[in-house]
């Protein structure tokens, strides 16, 4: 049977409890979010976690609780999700994009400290992919230029660097509970941090927050039971996958899909839907995603520690590079290559599924273009990158003819054979 490119975190019976505590009154679920909020602290081992609608959301209102100079620059990196710029701009600061290295998704010392000036307040930091950058040397960097820094750790709850969590190293993290992500609750964004006074202004703008929209809350169900369809392993092999075969090339109808944002726009304001209050249906999903955490996470790590040992060296494409003293948490598995399309296409006649990157190059999006954004090597590796299915679903056996579709892979440019 075919390997699709992902598994939902969240079991279909999850996803059905879900729809039904969104019928129920608000009564019944008291205390569910602050507890929920308890045991995400705990889990990170930080002193306070708070919660919101989404990451993006947590990071606006974040960035307007940490007391930096109004109009200051907030330096971001090159690839993320396009409406953190949004968030940016709206919190009353100055995006400034910081291009990453040609060959990992690390951000680039020479550019950031290029970018960085008198006006600098701030630096967001954005494991990719689990991928930890050296962030000792951000950290001190930060420190040296007086910026905060700030995590965001939505790709990397596990990710470690020297021993010491992804999420621990500025002065607050955020993590995106979307979906996909290793904690999921249809949609969320969490603030970690050690800084009572900051959890509290946090907390203070959490309280303020607008009713959750219970309609689009159970949009976004149904939208995951339908990707839960999409992917059980019979329905993809036989429908799935021969339809993505015939119909599509390297971004395809799947990713379409699962995209939230389909079109970037410049925001005049922010909308209703990003301040919204996190619900305790959401709360209540995220309980037992966090009792399932580390089960899952060593799971998928596992995996791809095999897969990666199974195709080195490379041929016809390489990994992004891995920075000394970093453990990655693998929440997808990239690979990069000149030729994404000639690999999918290789795979999925193995019957493999894969995907392209769907963050966005922050200096190639049209809206953004009168900002002046500069950071090339970002839009290669976005150009570059193809995920191949790793996810805690797959067996042994998956990942070994995974590794065996990518050894047999002959890159359009290279010799052919002996
Ligand atoms: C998934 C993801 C987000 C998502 O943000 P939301 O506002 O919760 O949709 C943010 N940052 C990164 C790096 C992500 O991967």
């Amino acid at each position: 049977m075919s390997i699709p490119r992902l598994h939902l975190p969240l079991a279909p019976s999850e996803i059905a409890a879900f729809l039904a505590r969104l019928a129920l009154p608000d009564g019944f679920g008291r205390g569910v979010v602050e507890e929920f909020e308890r045991r995400f602290a705990a889990l990170f081992d930080r002193h306070h976690a708070i919660a919101f609608c989404r990451a993006r959301s947590a990071l606006y209102h974040l960035l307007q609780c940490l007391d930096l100079p109004p109009g200051s620059d907030v330096a971001i990196s090159g690839l993320h999700v396009a409406d953190f710029v949004n968030m940016i701009r709206l919190a009353g600061f100055r995006p400034v994009v910081v291009d990453l290295e040609a060959d990992s998704y690390s951000i680039d010392m020479a550019d950031l400290a290029a970018k960085t000036g008198a006006k600098t307040s701030c630096l967001l930091v954005t494991p990719l992919s689990g991928h930890s950058p050296d962030l000792a040397r951000l950290a001190a960097f930060a420190k040296e230029r007086q910026l905060v820094l700030i995590e965001d750790c939505s790709q990397a709850f596990s990710t470690e660097f020297q021993g010491r969590r992804a999420g621990s190293f500025g002065r607050a993290a955020i993590y995106s509970l979307s979906l996909l992500k290793s904690v999921s609750t249809m949609r969320g964004g969490v603030v970690t941090t050690d800084d009572a006074h900051l959890a509290e202004r946090l907390r203070g703008r959490a309280a303020k927050a607008g009713k959750a929209s219970r309609l689009s809350l159970a949009g976004e169900a149904i939208k995951q039971a339908v990707i839960a369809l999409a992917t059980w392993r019979p329905l993809f092999s036989l429908v799935v996958l021969p339809l993505l075969r015939v119909t599509s090339g390297l971004n395809d109808l799947f990713s379409r899909f699962q995209k939230s944002n389909r079109t970037v726009s410049l925001r005049a304001s922010m909308p209703k839907a990003f301040l919204e209050a996190f619900s305790w249906p959401q709360a209540a999903l995220g309980l037992g995603q966090l009792a399932s955490f580390e089960r899952r996470e060593k799971r998928r790590i596992d995996l791809a520690v095999a897969l990666r040992g199974a195709i080195l060296p490379a041929r016809g494409f390489s990994l992004p590079r891995l920075t000394e003293g970093s453990r990655n948490c693998w929440w997808l598995f990239p690979l990069l290559t000149d030729h994404p399309a000639a690999l999918k296409a290789h795979l999925a006649r193995h019957g493999i599924d894969s995907a392209p990157m769907l963050l966005s190059a922050l200096a190639s999006e049209e809206a953004f273009l009168a900002m002046g954004f500069k950071a090339p090597n970002a839009e290669r590796l976005k150009a570059r990158t193809l995920f191949v299915p790793l996810h805690e679903a797959m067996s042994g056996d998956d990942v070994e003819r995974v590794a065996a579709a990518l050894l047999a892979f002959q890159s359009p440019t290279a010799p052919k054979g002996p």
